[in-house]
């Protein structure tokens, strides 16, 4: 191992992953896109062993040469039980991330004999702040949400202040606050078969379950409208799903425990996404022009819900925020069939393109990540 350089001609930028939820997919994404733009810069790619493996099967591609995964230890002391509860997972690793990750960074500096000119990170790595400045070095935090989710968190005080605590959070502006998972691709061939714009697709991404009452609430529903579907539902909870309902469907749909979500939303007989509101698959679904009908369940869901709603107006909430079958059947029907339903189809059109031009030569996304590759990529 050489002694790290505190001076060249090629930047170092390191990256610290947040390992949990759809959180290090979208990060790498970035990240690989700039390691692309500035290929004289060396990208170090800071996640857990299983986060960066389960990326290493899915996203092998986004790994360009002068990216590199390094892994950081997931915080569990050895021998310790864990309860399988998410949060738990989460909090030891956020109890020994300022640690492992400066500890991280330094062999990696070792390694490849170049100091750390820039820190990228996941925003929810808070501490990365003191670190840039230890450092000495640009601080890029990186928000992997919509930019009125992290509007909400600057100004809670203002909101606060101004409707009160409990007003805020029955507005649900904000509430708190994976596994390698390899899509059926089956899925397509299926789709192949089906009309235009006629198919159903349900996912909650990687987090979010449904309550017993509302997964029998929307087997029903499907059933009941013999509508064509496709259904991202975790093994372990297709045993919830009502006696016979696969059999009895399997004419007009597909259970898969997990969904190629962006094939199956480019695909043209999809006509509606049925979701939580995550982030990633409202921009999918806005990205592929499909009009959603949204569930939220924590987090960020509940204003994205209202933006792709009320804002965008490029989907629609269930009623009361949770499934029934009514509720859903009436959703289905707005979107599928009625007046209003065109009207939203055409504006999630409008706003695809809208997305096409943002990305192309002279958009305003090619030119932030053109401004972005400036910054990471300056030498120390
Ligand atoms: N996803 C997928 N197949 C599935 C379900 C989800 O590929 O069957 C992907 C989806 O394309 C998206 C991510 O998982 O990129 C879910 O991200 P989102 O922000 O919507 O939800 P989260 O998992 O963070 O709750």
């Amino acid at each position: 191992m050489s002694q790290p350089t505190t001076t060249g001609p090629d930047a170092h930028v390191a990256v610290l992953a947040f390992p949990f939820g759809t959180h290090a997919a979208p990060l790498l994404s970035i990240i690989s896109r700039l390691a692309a733009s500035a290929p004289h810069t060396h990208f170090s790619f800071f996640n857990t062993q299983e986060s960066n493996n389960s990326l290493l099967s899915t996203h092998k591609h986004y790994f360009v040469p002068n990216l590199k995964a390094c892994h950081v230890s997931n915080g569990v002391p050895q021998g310790y039980v864990l309860t399988g509860n998410t949060m738990e997972n989460i909090e030891l690793f956020m109890k020994a991330a300022p640690d492992n990750l400066r500890k991280a960074v330094a062999a990696a500096e070792a390694e490849t004999g170049r100091k750390v000119s820039c820190l990228v990170n996941d925003s929810f790595l808070w501490f990365t702040s003191d670190m840039a400045a230890e450092m000495e070095v640009p601080w890029v935090p990186c928000w992997l949400s919509g930019s009125n989710s992290l509007s909400a968190h600057v100004h809670t005080d203002l909101i606060r202040d101004t409707l009160g605590v409990e007003v805020s959070q029955r507005r649900s502006f904000q509430s708190n606050i994976s596994t390698s998972q390899r899509a059926t691709r089956g899925a397509l061939p299926w789709l192949d078969r089906q009309k235009p714009a006629s198919v159903v697709y349900i996912g909650f991404g990687s987090v979010s379950i449904l309550s017993p009452d509302e997964l029998l609430a929307v087997a029903e529903a499907l059933e009941a409208r013999k509508v064509p579907f496709i259904w991202s539902l975790k093994k372990s909870l297709q045993e919830g799903l009502p006696k016979g309902f696969l059999e009895r469907t399997k004419s007009d749909g597909i259970v898969v425990s997990w969904a190629p979500q962006l094939d199956v939303l480019a695909h043209n007989a999809v006509g509606v996404f049925v979701n939580h509101a995550g982030w990633n698959s409202a921009l999918e679904s806005i990205g592929s022009g499909v009009p959603m009908i949204c569930r939220p369940f924590f987090g960020d869901h509940t204003i994205n819900a209202k933006m792709i709603e009320a804002v965008w107006e490029v989907g629609i909430t269930v009623d009361g925020g949770f499934f029934t079958k009514a509720g859903l059947l009436r959703c289905l029907d707005l979107i599928l069939s009625q007046e209003k339903g065109k009207k939203i189809r055409e504006n999630v059109r409008n706003i695809k393109h809208l997305t096409e031009k943002a990305i192309g030569v002279g958009g305003s996304s090619t030119k932030n990540l053109k401004a972005l590759v400036d910054i990471v990529s300056r030498p120390s």
